[in-house]
């Protein structure tokens, strides 16, 4: 393809994107990604967040991180293998292995590249690893990375699993099979069925592999999505993210100290990546510190949450069988919900709309996240909103 005709492809497919309502467009934030936002000038109430617990505006994690730069300086200088572990590094990844009950934890610079970094480790072409159809991109990227043999199963549907898991192991073709899930769904806020996943891999001899990046935080009294099922000694890969309850940027994995030291020899991003900076480790170890001190941030979460599911369905909204804070309000049609979410927008409320294919066609929805950190008044405000627009679109009655 010359690069007339590249210019051709990509002008007509962003075209394509916009008159199918396909398009992201990107707000830039005026202000701190708290409870209330700044953009374009306009005050919104933010409900697009991961920053379940409020930490990324802390001021404990903000003084940590002030004091580690003014220590370490703003940078790592290297990555973690040549000199770019510092003392902080190894901290962290020991809060971790403590929050998540396992003998060892490693960090890496993001959870994207952490799912990247373990599968790829682990896996290869005489593998076979069974993924949830809708688990995260960066496990399908993790996973086609490995260039092991990829199942998908229905999502969540245990039958599904153990049919393929046995069809796997009886083919007697793989050397290694493991099973992977998102704790927690990040579209529609379920829960995975981890005590049937783990009967199941414990038939056939499956490595358990968690991506609990919603999870962490937010179950299990912040502990996590395999503490809310107890089932910490059975999960080979914990991976969870700095980013989201966190409140900071990076990923982790937590599991048995020999699968971490492996880790640290043979993933590429923990080999060849230059290390998270000193102010994410110290911010990052302050929050943990923090969940591991007290389930306040937790409780108010959950409070708000069921607040603000109550609001919504009292009003008349679908909102899904989410099980966790994560609140989608389900528009349907793409071009629809796109425009829902403007107008809430135009009214004062940031939710972002989620279209194909990021979630499948005609199930497009404004997806609403709560956290510690909103009043009753600002989700009073965001209701009335939904209400007004709800109404005006003929949405809600
Ligand atoms: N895994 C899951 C399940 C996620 O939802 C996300 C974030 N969207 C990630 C991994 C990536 O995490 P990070 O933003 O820290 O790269």
């Amino acid at each position: 393809m010359s690069s007339k005709q590249l210019g051709q492809f990509l002008n007509e497919n962003l075209e394509d994107l916009k008159v199918k309502g396909l398009y992201n467009v990107i707000d830039p934030l005026q202000s701190a990604n708290g409870p209330l936002i700044q953009i374009n000038g306009r005050e919104l109430v933010n409900l697009s967040s991961n920053n379940y617990l409020g930490l990324a505006t802390d001021d404990r994690l903000k003084k940590a991180a002030i004091e580690a730069v003014n220590t370490y300086g703003v940078g790592a200088g290297a990555v973690r293998t040549i000199n770019g572990t510092l003392e902080i590094h190894l901290e962290l990844e020991e809060k971790l292995a403590q929050f998540k009950k396992t003998e060892a934890a490693i960090a890496y610079q993001s959870g994207f590249n952490c799912n990247m970094a373990a599968i790829s480790a682990v896996m290869d072409k005489n593998d076979a690893i069974l993924s949830d159809e809708l688990n995260h991109a960066s496990i399908i990227d993790g996973c086609r990375l490995s260039r092991a043999t990829i199942i998908r199963f229905n999502h969540s549907d245990m039958v599904d699993l153990r049919t393929k898991a046995k069809e796997a192991r009886d083919s007697g073709k793989y050397n290694k099979i493991m099973v992977i899930t998102d704790g927690v769904f990040s579209m529609d806020g379920d829960i995975a069925k981890l005590p049937e996943i783990v009967e199941i891999a414990e038939e056939f001899d499956l490595i358990t592999y968690v991506d609990d990046a919603h999870g962490s935080g937010v179950l299990g009294d912040g502990a996590g999505t395999v503490k809310h099922f107890g089932l910490s000694d059975k999960i080979d890969f914990q991976i969870g993210t700095l980013s989201k309850a966190i409140g900071v940027v990076g990923g982790y994995v937590a599991g048995k100290r020999d699968l971490i030291d492996w880790l640290k020899v043979r993933s590429r991003p923990f080999l060849f990546s230059t290390s998270l900076t000193p102010a994410d480790v110290a911010a990052s170890i302050k929050a943990i510190e923090i969940l591991s001190e007290s389930t306040e941030l937790n409780q108010r979460l959950w409070e708000n949450a069921n607040y603000l599911k109550a609001g919504l369905e009292k009003l008349g909204f679908d909102i899904g069988d989410s099980e966790t804070p994560i609140t989608p309000c389900i528009i349907g049609d793409e071009v629809q919900t796109q425009k829902f979410s403007s107008r809430l927008n135009e009214e004062g409320v940031y939710a972002k709309s989620i279209v194909f294919p990021t979630v499948p066609r005609g199930t497009g929805r404004v997806r609403n996240m709560p956290s510690a950190a909103h009043t009753k008044e600002m989700l009073d405000r965001a209701l009335a909103v939904y209400e007004k627009v709800g109404k005006e679109m003929g949405i809600i009655q």
